[in-house]
């Protein structure tokens, strides 16, 4: 893996967006997308480029189940928000967390992925190593499946709902059999509270308990640090 230092969350956001115009301009069609507050700058960045995106299919990580996509706080409703509602994509995918049948809606998003493989896969990190919602102890063979999530996951995304009551307790993930398909992934990880995880998922063993530290078996991966998620390298 290669490691890119930045001084903050702006400047991660900027060279992510240099590396996925470079990826474009050598011919990816498919980015695979990410919700929370690390890839922020990013989505500013791509809004506010000159850049078309109507050539361009996203297919995003996850979603929480129960929740459709009039919800603010769905997945869906914050990447029409941060960036799809400014910037057009020709087409946009998002697990459905409405999904009567989720075991049905795994399959066809499986199916989805299948016929748009992706050539740039956007990352952040939970402070427990989980990619996407992959939590630990999923399998690294996993394609889209329903997660329960974690109370460490839960307590962190607490902030965008009134009380942690409020955070949907499933949620339905890319797996990571589908994520290390993807040809180039960019991690981004900004914060101390990132520390411990981007420590053990570059130098430690790879492991299911740490599900980004399977990506030290990728052929192509960027990780953008800043300053404090790098503090413990
Ligand atoms: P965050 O979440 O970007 O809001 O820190 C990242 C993650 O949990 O994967």
């Amino acid at each position: 893996m290669e490691v890119i230092r930045v001084k903050d969350a702006v400047a991660g956001g900027k060279k992510a967006f240099e590396l996925i115009k470079a990826g474009m301009d050598s011919g990816a069609k498919v980015l695979g997308l990410a919700t929370g507050s690390t890839p922020e700058t990013l989505y500013q960045d791509m809004v506010s480029s000159e850049i078309d995106f109507s050539d361009m299919t996203s297919v995003n990580l996850d979603e929480y189940v129960g929740l459709g996509g009039e919800d603010t706080q769905s997945y869906r409703y914050f990447m029409n928000d941060h960036l799809f509602n400014q910037k057009p994509f020709k087409e946009t995918f998002v697990p459905n967390g409405k999904a009567e049948d989720l075991a049905a809606e795994s399959k066809r998003y499986d199916q989805v992925i299948a016929d748009h493989p992706i050539d740039i896969q956007v990352l952040g990190i939970g402070r427990n190593g989980h990619i996407g919602f992959n939590e630990p102890g999923t399998s690294f063979d996993a394609t889209t499946h329903v997660v329960k999530l974690t109370e460490s996951t839960i307590e962190a995304n607490k902030r965008y709902f009134d009380k942690a009551e409020d955070v949907p307790t499933h949620a339905l993930s890319m797996g990571i059999g589908s994520i290390m398909q993807s040809k180039k992934i960019i991690l981004m990880a900004f914060g101390e509270n990132k520390a411990d995880a981007i420590k053990g998922m570059l130098e430690g063993p790879v492991t299911e308990d740490l599900p980004a530290s399977v990506l030290q078996n990728h052929q192509d991966v960027i990780v953008i640090v800043d300053e404090d998620a790098a503090s413990k390298l």
